[in-house]
C-alpha cells in the first residue's frame, strides 16, 4: 500500500469513526430527551398522587370546613349558603309548573305537568337560547326583561299535550346558578355574578324580585315560588324519585354540591325553625381548601393565570373547564424539555387549546396504535407525525389528570357522609356511636361526569377504598338527568299552595 492508499484508508476510518460517533451521539441525545420527556410526567403524576392515606384528609379537612362554614359567615372558604329549602319534592305533586335555568351559556325554559304518585311526571318541555353576550354586560332591567320576554313567549304557546285547569295559578321555579344569600326559599341577594357574567347593578339585589318584576311589566301572571341553584335542583329531581337522596353534585364546567343538613347544626343561624327540623345548604364547594390537595406548580400557574386567583381552588383541580387545561400545560413542559412532538407544537402553547371533551376522548382511546389521539392532536393541536410512544405519554398526562380529579371528588363526597354520619365512622351529626350503614343516594348532574366513563370509574373505585365494601355498597351515585330545570319545577310544586 503506498502512502497515498495508506492516507485514504486511515482517512475513511476516521470518517467512519466520526459519523458512528454523531449517530451514537445523536441517539444519546434523543434517549436523554425522552428520558426528559418521561421524567417530566413523572414528577407531575408523584405531584397529583392521591394515595387513600391523602384522600382520607381530603374527606377531614371537607368535614372540618363545613362545620366552620356553618358555625359564622366567612368562617372557611366554604359558604355553606342557607337555601331556606327544607322539604324536597315526594312524588306526589300533580299540576303544571314552570321553570327558569339561567347559569351558563345557557337559558332554558321548562313546563312540566306533574301526575301524583302513580304518574309522575306525564309530560315535560324544554327551550333553550344562548345568553346574548351583550346581556351577559349589560344592565339588570335588560337582562331580566329579556328573560321575561321568553318566558311569556314560552307560556302563551300553551301546548297541547298539557292540559291546564282554567283556574290554575301559575308557578314558577327560577334555578339562578350564582351565589346568592337568601333570605326565604323565594328571594336571594346576588353575591357576585361568575361565568363570565358582570352586570354591577345587580350585585347586592333580590334577584327573585328583579325577575317577578319585569314578569309582571310584561303582563304575565305567574308567581315565583321559589329561587334555588343547580344544585338544590338536582337534589330535588333526585328526591323526588328515590327520597334517600341526601345529596347532589355537579361535575361540569364547574362544581359544586348541596346537601340536607339538621338546622340545629347550623350554628351561625341561632334560632332557625322549620317544620321538618332539616335544610338543604349549598356548600359553594368549588372553593374548598386543604393544604392537603396535592397541588403542583401547573395548578399554582393556572391559578396565577386565572381571573379569579385564590378562588375556586377545588374546582380548578376538578372541573371540565380546567382539565384539558392542566393537562395542555404539562404537554407544553414536555415539548419545551424534550423534542418527542417534533417543532409544530406552536398550538399547544395557546390558552385552553385543549378542551376537557378532547382529553377525554383522547385517553378513551383502546385503539392499538392510538390512532383516536393522532387524528385529535394534528386536527385540533396541528401536532403531526407523533410517534407511538410519544401519544402513550399523552393519554398517561389525561390519566394523571383525570384520576386525581375524580379521586378528589370521592373524598369530597366522603366529606359530606362523614359530615351527616354516613360514612360508617359514627362521627358526624350522629353522635359517636357506629350505626348501621344506611342507604344513602347522592344525586348527580353535569357533562364530566355523564360523558366521561373513565372518570366514573376511578370516582367509584376511590369511594370503595376510603369507605370500605360495607359502607360503599349503601352509597348510590344515580345521575339527575337535567335536574337544575325538573328540580325547580318539582319545588315550585312542592312550595306552591296547591299541591
Ligand atoms: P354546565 O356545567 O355548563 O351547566 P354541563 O353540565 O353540560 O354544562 O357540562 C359541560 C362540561 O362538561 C363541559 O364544559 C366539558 O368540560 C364537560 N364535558 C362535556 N362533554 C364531555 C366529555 N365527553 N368528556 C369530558 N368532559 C365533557
Ligand atoms: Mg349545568
Amino acid at each position: 500500500m503506498g502512502r497515498v492508499g495508506f492516507g485514504v484508508a486511515v482517512g475513511c476510518a476516521v470518517l467512519t469513526c466520526a459519523i458512528a460517533a454523531a449517530l451514537v451521539g445523536k441517539r444519546a441525545r434523543s434517549r436523554r430527551r425522552w428520558w426528559r420527556a418521561v421524567e417530566v410526567v413523572r414528577e407531575f403524576e408523584e405531584g397529583c398522587d392521591t394515595p387513600v392515606g391523602r384522600l382520607r384528609q381530603v374527606v377531614d379537612a371537607m368535614a372540618v370546613e363545613m362545620h366552620a362554614g356553618l358555625a359564622s359567615d366567612g368562617g372557611s372558604k366554604l359558604k355553606m349558603l342557607l337555601t331556606f329549602v327544607d322539604a324536597l319534592p315526594d312524588g306526589n305533586e300533580e299540576g303544571i309548573y314552570y321553570a327558569l335555568d339561567l347559569g351558563g351559556t345557557n337559558f332554558r325554559v321548562l313546563r312540566v305537568q306533574l301526575g301524583g304518585k302513580v304518574s309522575r311526571i306525564l309530560n315535560h318541555q324544554v327551550e333553550s337560547q344562548p345568553v346574548p353576550q351583550e346581556l351577559m354586560n349589560g344592565t339588570s332591567e335588560n337582562l331580566f326583561d329579556f328573560i321575561a320576554l321568553t318566558l311569556k313567549d314560552f307560556v302563551e304557546r300553551e301546548n297541547d299535550g298539557f292540559q291546564q285547569k282554567k283556574d290554575d295559578g301559575r308557578a314558577l321555579g327560577f334555578t339562578f346558578s350564582f351565589p346568592i344569600r337568601q333570605i326565604s326559599v323565594s328571594s336571594g341577594a346576588l353575591i357576585k355574578w361568575t361565568k363570565g357574567f358582570s352586570i354591577e347593578d345587580a350585585v347586592g339585589q333580590d334577584v327573585a324580585h328583579l325577575l317577578q318584576e319585569a314578569i309582571t311589566k310584561r303582563g304575565l301572571t305567574m308567581q315565583v315560588a321559589v329561587l334555588v341553584n343547580d344544585t338544590v335542583g338536582t337534589l330535588a329531581l333526585g328526591h323526588y324519585y328515590d327520597q334517600d337522596t341526601v345529596a347532589a353534585v355537579i361535575i361540569g364546567t364547574g362544581t359544586n354540591a348541596c346537601y340536607v343538613e339538621r338546622v340545629d347544626a347550623i350554628i351561625k343561624c341561632q334560632g332557625l325553625y322549620t317544620n321538618s327540623g332539616v335544610m338543604v345548604v349549598n356548600m359553594e364547594w368549588g372553593n374548598f381548601w386543604s393544604s392537603h390537595l396535592p397541588r403542583t406548580s401547573y395548578d399554582i400557574a393556572l391559578d396565577d393565570e386565572s381571573p379569579n386567583p385564590n378562588d375556586q381552588g377545588f374546582e380548578k383541580m376538578i372541573s371540565g373547564m380546567y382539565l384539558g387545561e392542566i393537562a395542555r400545560t404539562v404537554l407544553l413542559r414536555v415539548a419545551h424539555e424534550s423534542d418527542i412532538f417534533g417543532d409544530a407544537t406552536q398550538n399547544l402553547s395557546v390558552p385552553f387549546s385543549l378542551s376537557t371533551p378532547l382529553m377525554a376522548a383522547m385517553h378513551e382511546d383502546n385503539s392499538p396504535d392510538l390512532s383516536q389521539v393522532r387524528g385529535i392532536l394534528e386536527e385540533n393541536l396541528q401536532m403531526s407525525d407523533t410517534s407511538l410512544k410519544a401519544r402513550k405519554l399523552i393519554v398517561r398526562v389525561c390519566d394523571i389528570v383525570t384520576r386525581r380529579a375524580a379521586r378528589l371528588v370521592a373524598a369530597g363526597i366522603v366529606g359530606i357522609l362523614k359530615k351527616i354520619g354516613r360514612d360508617g365512622s359514627g362521627g358526624g351529626n350522629s353522635g359517636k356511636t357506629k350505626s348501621r350503614p344506611r342507604r344513602t343516594v347522592i344525586a348527580i348532574e353535569g357533562g364530566l361526569y355523564v360523558s366521561y366513563s373513565i372518570f366514573r370509574e376511578y370516582l367509584n373505585e376511590a369511594l370503595v377504598e376510603i369507605l370500605g365494601e360495607d359502607v360503599a355498597q349503601n352509597v348510590i351515585l344515580r345521575v339527575s338527568e337535567d335536574g337544575s330545570g325538573n328540580g325547580a319545577a318539582l319545588l315550585a310544586a312542592a312550595y306552591s299552595s296547591d299541591r
